[in-house]
């Protein structure tokens, strides 16, 4: 059967858990999720009762032939040879998966075979000895309805059958007269009712159980997605969907830190766009946001997926390039540069140019041996520094040699 959306199961869940329990009533999809959920357990139960029927039903066989009269003991082997078979069948059914109709059907009809079985030995052994095996018959019914976790039809189908065994097996005794036969039925008929009874009780509370356990999983997946979200937004920045700054500082960290092969190099681009403040002042703060996020998309078409980018701040952006020598950071940078000024964004305050336009600055590790995060940072600010004395709309590449400095001193 296909599932049903996950929302509209929920829906029921929830709706179940609010009320009485004793009002649990599965819908058809829930049942056949519950009957899946608990397959393997109730298979195991009933495979170990059918196990318990064969061994009992064959040292009847052997007690009988030894302790009773040789003519009702031989009488009732006919009827006792009928139980293997029955319980073997559902025993052999209910260790593969089936169909869940087909295994109730072989439950049922096995259930009814077996107590047949105990029902024709009570009638073949006669005598005192056919009311005490109808005893035994409505005892193994009893057993079975109580431990069998299967739906409520099969459970019926059981009662009924041992009922119905035991009143036509007590009618049919020569001794007992109707009115008597139908007094022993009506007492184990209620003891019978009582046991459905239970059955159901047990059923219901295994079927909350279950229920809780589907809530239960749905909110931790809830959980997981929320910290995950929130996680997500903690990192971004809202008005360009970068990186923000807390999370460039640990993918700094977690760059420097990790064992690159010495191979790979790192370069730092700390972008800033000329005379922002102009265009925020001429064309109002709106027009500001949508040109930061226009050159958030430039930088980002302009890099490569391993690279990383991030806002820092107001109008600063910084990239950190992977796998780079000096040669590609700068063209790269000089991309950028250049994809800004093709957005032809107007910046009429600006002293850079009629259009806006961003200085970027340029350190690359292999110019800066054995260099920290912040030391790598700090020579592409100052970079960054000089484009802007420069005139701004350039790159400008770090001056070398941080790393030998720092050991100088
Ligand atoms: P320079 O070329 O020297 O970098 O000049 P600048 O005007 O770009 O630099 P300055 O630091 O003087 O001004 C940066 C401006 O960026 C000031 C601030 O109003 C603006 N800014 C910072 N964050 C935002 C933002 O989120 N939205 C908008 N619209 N403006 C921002
Ligand atoms: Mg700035
Ligand atoms: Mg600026």
């Amino acid at each position: 059967m296909p599932y049903q959306d996950e929302q509209s199961v929920q829906e029921e869940v929830d709706r179940l858990l609010s009320g009485r329990t004793r009002d649990i009533r599965l819908s058809s999809e829930l049942q056949a999720r519950f009957r899946e959920r608990s397959f393997k357990q109730t298979s195991k139960i009933i495979r170990a009762w059918m196990i318990w029927v064969i061994v009992l039903d064959v040292l009847a066989m052997i007690v009988n032939l030894l302790l009773l009269p040789r003519e009702p003991a031989v009488a009732m082997l006919g009827p006792a040879l009928l139980m293997p078979p029955a319980a073997l069948a559902v025993y052999l059914a209910w260790a593969r998966k089936l169909p869940f109709a087909a295994l109730d059907a072989v439950l049922t009809l096995g259930m009814l075979a077996i107590l047949l079985s105990v029902a024709l030995m009570s009638y073949v052994a006669g005598d005192e000895l056919q009311e005490r095996y109808l005893s035994v018959m409505l005892f193994v019914a009893v057993t079975a309805i109580i431990i069998f976790n299967v739906p409520q039809s099969v459970t019926y189908a059981i009662s009924g059958a041992g009922l119905a065994l035991y009143l036509v097996f007590q009618l049919a005794h020569p001794a007992l007269g109707t009115a008597s036969a139908f007094a022993a039925f009506l007492f184990f008929a209620s003891g019978v009712t009582a046991t459905v009874v239970a059955r159901q009780t047990m059923t219901i509370l295994a079927h909350r159980t279950f229920l809780l356990e589907l809530r239960d999983a749905r909110r931790v997946a809830e959980l997981a997605s929320a910290n995950a979200k929130l996680e997500q937004l903690s990192r971004t920045d809202p008005l360009t969907g970068l990186s923000n700054r807390r999370h460039s500082d640990d993918v700094l960290a977690m760059l420097f830190d990790r064992d690159r092969p010495s191979t790979s190099s790192l370069a730092l681009l700390m972008c800033d766009i000329d005379c922002f403040k102009a265009l925020n002042d001429r064309l109002g703060h709106l027009e500001g946001d949508k040109a930061l996020a226009a050159v958030a998309r430039t930088i980002t078409r302009s890099v490569r997926p391993k690279d990383h980018v991030a806002r820092f701040g107001g109008e600063e952006f910084l990239v950190v390039l992977v796998d780079v020598n000096t040669q590609e950071a700068q063209s790269i940078a000089q991309d950028i540069r250049l994809g800004v000024e093709a957005l032809k964004l107007a910046n009429p305050g600006s002293s850079a140019g009629p259009v806006l336009t961003i200085s970027i600055g340029v350190a690359a590790e292999v110019d800066h041996p054995g260099c920290t995060a912040s030391e790598l940072h700090r020579a592409a600010d100052a970079a960054l520094y000089h484009a802007k004395s420069q005139g701004r709309n350039r790159v400008a590449l770090a001056s070398g040699g941080t790393a030998q400095r720092r050991h100088a001193s």
